[in-house]
């Protein structure tokens, strides 16, 4: 379908364009360079040789050595490959203990869900009203049978940034198992997976620009992992199946593109979230959800009391604004996010979000419009709601 009219896309938590980058980097893969890295012709040779260069590469930008770097199929296949290990290799000494945090990414949570239904513990970390978990909760729950903490980076629906190395640090010394989501993170933020003591990490493409269904798993030397994938010997027998390169070669190129501009970008986002926050703020009932400093300079998310946030999205799209309510994956079921539950928000505060996610192309006459169209959409769907009037009128109390 032709775009006729320009859209402003402020869900880059859900997924970004690639970068030219990205897409220079893999399409010789697509064409020419076709081997398979497992053949020993040449043709399977130079892909992989390609295969080792993407992952040097994307080893260095987390200070890590290749040889700790497994390619997956994306940021959720790494979450499940490293909880599932971690958890296996802990059950071996009795270990049948996990920490986590309340507002994980699903395929965090769920994973975590279906180990506790095979007889696992799992403690779930309050975040508190500004979404970020201390590092003496960690501590004060860690026990003899602890066999994991995975706790993300940085939230993918409120953006907050969590004391990872902090975290980091009282995990290696307890000797458990650390393992971070940081999905949201590379290639947004700096990370250095050994002076923050990170044990595995999970990371995926597309949320920096590079292709979808590629990610890869960090895992510290001397840290076990376990085969996810059944199959052949490909990423050393821990992941069978013909390598994605020409994905894993978008991932290096678009890890190489953001790390490279990082300081820049971030410059440039913080300055267009903090207009938007600003602007948005003056709406009478409004919040701004999690902490208003310790966050992602491209995400920020709001709540709007007497709003429905399916309502709001879909005004904005009639405005030619792409922005979500909180998670690809929340959207379309009609339960509040679970992200904004975990702050303690009520269930028809939690309703009415709006997560607006920054990329680098995104320029200070769209965070006008945005806060522009925003104002208007607010007005207009109080103006119609019976439960704004109830409010209003003093028959129900403001939460915000
Ligand atoms: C997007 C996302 C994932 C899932 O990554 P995929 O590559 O889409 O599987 C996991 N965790 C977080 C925090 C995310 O934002």
């Amino acid at each position: 379908m032709e775009n006729t009219q320009r859209t402003i896309y402020v869900d880059n938590a859900a997924t970004t364009a690639m970068c030219d980058e990205a897409i220079a980097a893999m399409t010789p893969y697509l064409k020419n360079v076709y081997g398979n890295p497992s053949s020993l012709h040449t043709a399977g040779q130079v892909a992989k040789e390609a295969l080792e260069e993407a992952r040097a590469k994307i080893a260095a930008h987390i200070n890590a050595d290749a040889g700790e770097v497994y390619f997956t199929s994306g940021g959720s296949e790494a979450d499940n490959q490293a909880i599932r290990s971690a958890a296996a290799n802990g059950l071996k000494r009795g270990k049948k203990h996990i920490i986590t945090t309340a507002f994980e990414h699903h395929a965090v949570l769920h994973t975590l869900k279906k180990l506790a239904r095979e007889g696992f513990e799992v403690t779930y970390l309050d975040v508190h009203e500004n979404g970020i978990v201390t590092p003496e909760q960690v501590k004060d729950a860690i026990r003899e049978d602890t066999a994991l903490v995975t706790i993300m980076f940085a939230n993918n629906e409120i953006g907050t940034i969590q004391p990872i190395a902090e975290i980091g640090k009282i995990c290696r010394e307890k000797k458990v198992v650390f393992h971070t989501d940081a999905v949201q993170a590379v290639g947004h933020v700096p990370i250095d997976v050994k002076a923050m003591n990170i044990d595995m990490l999970s990371l995926s493409a597309h949320k920096f620009h590079g292709a979808k269904g590629v990610g890869a798993l960090y895992v510290r030397r001397g840290v076990p992992l376990n085969t996810f994938i059944e199959g052949g010997a490909q990423e050393k027998g821990r992941r069978a199946g013909t390598e994605n390169i020409a994905g894993i070669a978008s991932m290096a190129a678009a890890l190489d593109y953001v790390c490279g501009n990082m300081d820049k970008t971030s410059a440039h986002l913080s300055k267009l979230r903090d207009k938007i926050i600003n602007g948005l703020s003056v709406i009478p009932h409004s919040k701004l959800n999690g902490d208003p400093n310790k966050r992602l300079p491209s995400i920020l998310n709001m709540c709007f009391e007497g709003i429905e946030g399916e309502s709001l999205l879909l005004l904005l799209d009639d405005k030619g604004i792409c922005a979500s309510s909180g998670s690809a994956c929340t959207s379309g079921s009609l339960d509040p996010s679970h992200v904004l539950l975990a702050l303690g928000l009520p269930h028809e505060v939690a309703h009415g979000s709006l997560r607006i996610s920054l990329s680098e192309d995104n320029t200070e006459k769209d965070a006008d419009y945005i806060v522009k169209s925003v104002k208007e959409v607010v007005e207009y769907l109080r103006n119609m709601s019976p439960v704004w009037q109830d409010l209003e009128n003093g028959k129900k109390p403001h939460l915000l």
